[in-house]
């Protein structure tokens, strides 16, 4: 989505771009399905929604082992909506081809073609593409970004970063009577480290279930899971209608180096996403955007055409990314990795009891930035009973910890050095180091 969103931006500003999407057509992109965004990225980059939108409702959590059920009641005014992929998909490849840039599909990028420290362009089906900026934004596992030589430094993730999720849209069992709670989230459902969810507030015809694991997720826990999911939701039928496949997404803070000489990386290539918080289809849309406003910029302030893409001037696009999402990014990764760390029954205490106000529920739900003033403070100890005291302090000092992650992530060098962004890096990856 990013990479269509920088291709029709680029193109407007008289470059030559072409696309290249291995899928056969916009009907056969991935995912056959709808997502949460967030409406203010189609307002701000001036694209529509596709028809058939909806807001979305109130999230209700279930704490790991389903003991505690907990509602969080939705702002209705600044709701995400769930957007149908392949329209939008569609909207994307129009805008770009209307702006001049070709979009070519059927083609498959194999790797970058790399020359004196400059990515000089792609192998696709075995031709040689060259260009004078490559846009990475094949997905998290990209091959041109795993090609890429080390001393690039563009940032590759660990393996327990990324999301392993299987999504499908049952059709509703008739006979099952209607559900209690209609938008629910299990966090680290039967124990494990993940999320799964069961949705059937939208179509009548459809439940819409989600089992997804950090770092891996076997066919035998799937089986499990999904097993467990329709003991307590007796509304999920046996045919799957749309979906049932297996995706894998990122699920941590945005790559520290997304940018080299003659490359870019934009949306899940550079980790724009966070599972649960509709954030990787909007980010990687603004992406797109600050990507082509930075080389806009240059090119008005008279830039040479041979220094335009060289990694001190593509920097400025990685500081837009972080000062628009990707420090907020940052801080809601250390407090997913500290709440992961939790015990099960910690997070049972933290669900059940009043010490998460509705907006904390919210923020951590959409990935707002979570700040405690003295006031609140007092009350969640007014709140705690003794026992709980050293919980609350372990969620006081992971909260401590996301906000200083924030803090230092929006810090980010305003111009390109080598040593002072190397430690800049360095400096933000302590925050992650489990
Ligand atoms: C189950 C699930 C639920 C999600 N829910 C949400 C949500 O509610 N809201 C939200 O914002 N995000 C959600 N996401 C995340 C969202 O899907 C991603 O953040 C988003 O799709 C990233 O877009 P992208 O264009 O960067 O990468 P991708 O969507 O991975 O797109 C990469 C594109 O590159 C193509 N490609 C890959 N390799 C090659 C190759 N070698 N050659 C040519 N083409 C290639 C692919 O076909 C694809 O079109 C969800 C993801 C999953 C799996």
């Amino acid at each position: 989505m990013g990479g269509l969103v920088a291709a029709e931006k680029l193109a407007k500003l008289s470059f030559d771009v072409t696309v290249y999407e291995q899928a056969s057509s916009p009907e056969t992109m991935r995912y056959d399905w709808h997502d949460d965004v967030n409406p203010s990225v189609f307002r701000r980059l001036g694209i529509e929604m596709p028809e058939g939108s909806f807001k979305k409702k109130s999230w209700t959590f279930v704490s790991p082992h389903g003991a505690v059920v907990r509602e969080f009641r939705q702002d209705e005014a600044t709701a995400d909506w769930s957007v149908e992929r392949r329209p939008l998909n569609k909207i994307l490849v129009d805008r770009a081809v209307a702006a001049g840039a070709s979009v070519v599909f059927g083609a498959r990028v194999e790797r970058a073609i790399v020359e004196k420290s400059t990515v000089v362009g792609v192998i696709v089906d075995g031709r040689e593409e060259r260009a004078d900026l490559v846009v990475d934004s094949l997905g998290v596992s990209s091959p041109v970004r795993k090609d890429l030589p080390v001393e690039f430094g563009v940032t590759q993730h660990r393996e327990n970063e990324v999301f392993v999720a299987y999504r499908a849209f049952y059709r509703k069992n008739p006979d099952a009577p209607a559900p209690k709670y209609t938008n629910k989230v299990y966090l680290k459902h039967m124990g494990e480290a993940g999320i799964s969810w069961v949705i059937q507030d939208h179509d009548p015809e459809l439940v819409n279930v989600l089992v997804g694991r950090i770092g891996s997720l076997s066919s035998y826990d799937l089986e499990r899971a999904i097993e467990d999911l329709k003991k307590t939701n007796p509304t999920i039928g046996t045919e799957v209608v749309r979906g049932g496949e297996m995706c894998v997404i990122p699920v941590r803070y945005p790559a520290t180096r997304m940018v080299a000489n003659g490359y870019a990386a934009i949306g899940d290539a550079a980790y724009m996403t966070i599972p649960m918080l509709g954030s990787g289809i909007a980010s990687g849309m603004l992406a797109g955007q600050l990507l082509a406003e930075t080389v806009g910029e240059n090119l008005s302030r008279g830039v040479k055409k041979e220094d335009l893409f060289k990694v001190s001037r593509l920097w400025r696009y990685q500081v837009k990314v972080f000062r628009e999402f990707g420090a907020v990014h940052c801080a809601v990764d250390v407090l997913k990795r500290g709440v992961l760390g939790f015990p099960d029954n910690m997070l049972d205490w933290m669900l059940g009891s009043e010490v998460l106000t509705n907006e904390e529920i919210g923020c951590l739900a959409s990935g707002k930035m979570l700040r405690v003033g003295v006031k609140e403070a007092i009350r969640k100890i007014n709140v705690t009973e003794y026992s709980r005291l050293r919980t609350l302090i372990k969620v006081n000092n992971l909260l401590q910890k996301s906000l200083m992650a924030y803090r230092l992530a929006r810090n980010i060098p305003r111009n390109y050095d080598p040593n002072i962004t190397r430690t800049w890096e360095e400096n933000l990856k302590r925050y992650f180091k489990r």
